[in-house]
């Protein structure tokens, strides 16, 4: 029950393209090796062919992988062949962009039946959300359910009812565990044969990429859903639309781009411009290349030349002058009636139109990326997370980009970082940064950059909080009840006025002589313990005790006013507040700590003080 239009190779209709995203070990790659395998009696499997960065499918070879399909739905057929991107993973889904919007027209994204959401997976949905890609979740590793009877590379429905209700039962728990998992995530989603509206609800498969169980399923909702979901325009071959996804030098050919053509055609000799480290690149495209066929291999070359290549294919492209091109730039073609130097500013604000991320106030971190799609990619998630980005960057790191950093020492101690996403690191700029006490957190997946650098600033803040404690003074307002020992130590019954009196805290008393206007601030000691009713606590607010609290006041410095001549009961005694006791308190370390009602005492303290 399968129609072909039969558009196949002549049409105009271009390929939709696809990308697999998701946790690390959930089998992206095995899976997409399930997919790609040649069917055995088939052969070439009708022409499933290898190409850049990217395999690509004939119609026909997806018509007979989804046939065990056709008992219970039809397919549409009116593209040529679906293209599927190699690389699993945030890398090259991220790459794959035009603009902030996704040249991926679809998305596999890969949960494993066992795990549920972890994550990449969070990460993935919050890219697959941030481009508005649709995207399919494939629940894999159905095997891994307990008894688990496979029929290789069967369509689910009827690998399922071979089971027993034991394996029924856990597959059912565990789908809707994920289902719960995923609303949490903001996602309504419904097993994809039962899905009545796939606008709204996010479709599962599921999958083994091990029996290869669910595998037609995959594919054949691939194809559905890009042909029902994409604009007619956008499945007619029309102007150019690609994307660089690696720069690579290649042996007899220099520097070249691996480029994911989306849409059109490219030509050799075709004049393009692309995105570069330092400016636009404009060249001519001098090959154009794809793998050669597997059986292909005796021959001399490694790749076949195109004279022309349609879309949707992945082509290597060699041309002069492609050292510092920017994986994840998008590459345009000069028409007779176009303008090179607007295409030149078109194409460089892939870079430009990225420093909106950059905060105005210059505080904040350094961020370096290898791509300009990680770069955005990581630039999304710093904003969610709210830590500022003082700088970008793009490539290896080098001392210049280190440099940068070093201006935060001073300005903002936190964020004298760099986070660095799948990058080199000079030898020269660590060192550098070492000296300077730059810390550079460097890896290859998003979350762990924001783990590495919050762990880093809650250390920072720890040692702050440790270093300052003798200056982080919180207001408080005593009045004595009684003397209880003047000195050795000195100890003294008190009420809490106003504030909290705590363990550490410097006490005085202050004497102001009106007609010499002279201001006399006699340091008591630092409070040793509080006692309420022989109870040792380590701190006492206003109005908790009406039977007041025993203060032992310790006195290093051995100059403590005596009690009776130069303090007596009749003296309001403080927390001895300063300006830089106020400013303490206004540092990130103990910000959290300071309550409104204290900063409201502090202000009508300072007069006290003459604190201006
Ligand atoms: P990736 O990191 O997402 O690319 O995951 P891999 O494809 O490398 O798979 C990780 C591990 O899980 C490998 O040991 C695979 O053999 C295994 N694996 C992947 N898919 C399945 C599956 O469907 N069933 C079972 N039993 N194992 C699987």
């Amino acid at each position: 029950s399968t129609t072909s239009k039969g558009k196949g190779k002549d049409s105009d209709l271009r390929s939709p393209i696809c990308c697999i995203l998701g946790h690390v070990d959930t089998g992206k790659t095995k899976l997409l090796d399930k997919i790609r395998q040649t069917n055995v009696q088939g052969g070439e499997a009708g022409g499933i062919t290898q190409q850049i960065g990217a395999t690509y499918f004939p119609i026909e070879a997806i018509e007979q992988k989804t046939a065990t399909m056709s008992k219970y739905e039809k397919q549409t057929l009116d593209v040529p062949g679906l293209l599927v991107i190699d690389t699993p993973g945030h890398e090259s889904f991220s790459n794959l962009r035009s603009r902030g919007s996704s040249l991926c027209n679809i998305a596999i994204l890969v949960i494993d039946i066992m795990h549920g959401l972890e994550q990449q997976t969070i990460e993935s949905i919050r890219l697959l959300r941030d481009r508005k890609a649709p995207f399919i979740v494939a629940l894999n590793k159905i095997d891994r359910l307990y008894d688990w009877k496979e029929i290789p590379n069967n369509n689910f429905r009827d690998s399922f009812e071979q089971q027993s209700r034991a394996v029924q039962d856990e597959f059912e728990t565990r789908l809707n565990n994920i289902q719960i998992e995923l609303a949490e995530q903001g996602l309504n989603s419904e097993l994809y044969f039962k899905n009545k509206n796939m606008a709204k609800y996010v479709s599962i498969v599921p999958t083994s990429a091990v029996t290869g169980e669910g595998v037609p399923d995959l594919l054949w909702l691939l194809l559905e859903l890009t042909q029902k979901r994409m604009s007619k325009q956008l499945m007619y071959l029309s102007h150019v639309e690609a994307t660089v996804l690696e720069v690579k030098v290649v042996e007899g050919f220099g520097t070249t781009i691996d480029v994911i053509l989306s849409n059109g055609y490219l030509r050799e000799g075709d004049r393009i411009v692309l995105c570069g480290l330092n400016g636009p690149i404009v060249t001519t495209i001098r090959a154009l290349l794809t793998p050669q066929p597997l059986r292909e291999l005796r021959l001399k070359s490694e790749y076949v030349h195109h004279k022309e290549v349609k879309a949707a294919l992945g082509v290597k492209i060699a041309a002069n002058d492609l050292e510092k091109a920017v994986s994840g730039s998008r590459l345009l073609v000069v028409g007779p009636d176009d303008d090179e130097e607007e295409m030149c500013d078109d194409v460089m604000e892939d870079i430009t139109g990225l420093l909106d991320s950059v905060d105005t106030t210059g505080k904040g971190v350094v961020v370096q990326a290898s791509t300009l799609g990680s770069l955005e990619a990581l630039l999304d998630f710093l904003k969610d997370m709210k830590i500022p980005v003082m700088s970008i960057g793009l490539g290896p790191v080098y001392k210049r980009d280190v440099m940068k950093a070093t201006t935060m020492l001073e300005k903002a101690p936190e964020y004298a970082v760099m986070l660095c996403f799948d990058v080199k690191v000079d030898k020269e700029a660590e060192q550098y940064a070492e000296q300077e006490g730059i810390k550079i957190f460097n890896a290859d997946i998003i979350y762990h950059l924001f783990d590495a650098f919050t762990a880093y600033q809650e250390k920072l803040l720890e040692q702050r909080r440790h270093d300052f404690l003798d200056f982080a003074t919180f207001p408080c307002v005593l009045q004595t009840l009684q003397i209880i020992n003047k000195r050795g130590p000195m100890i003294i019954g008190v009420d809490v006025m106003e504030g909290t009196l705590k363990i550490g805290t410097p006490i005085c008393a202050v004497r102001y002589d009106p007609s010499t206007k002279e201001r006399h601030i006699l340091a008591l000691g630092k409070v040793a313990s509080l006692e309420i009713n022989h109870q040792s606590v380590p701190e006492v607010k206003k109005g908790q005790t009406a039977a007041g609290v025993a203060v032992r006041l310790d006195d290093p410095s051995g100059q403590q006013p005596i009690w009776g001549r130069h303090v007596d009961e009749s003296d309001t005694l403080y927390s001895m507040i300063s300006r830089r006791s106020i400013d303490t308190l206004k540092d990130p370390a103990f910000r959290d700590q300071v309550s409104r009602s204290d900063w409201l005492l502090i202000k009508k303290l300072k007069p006290v003080f003459g604190i201006e």
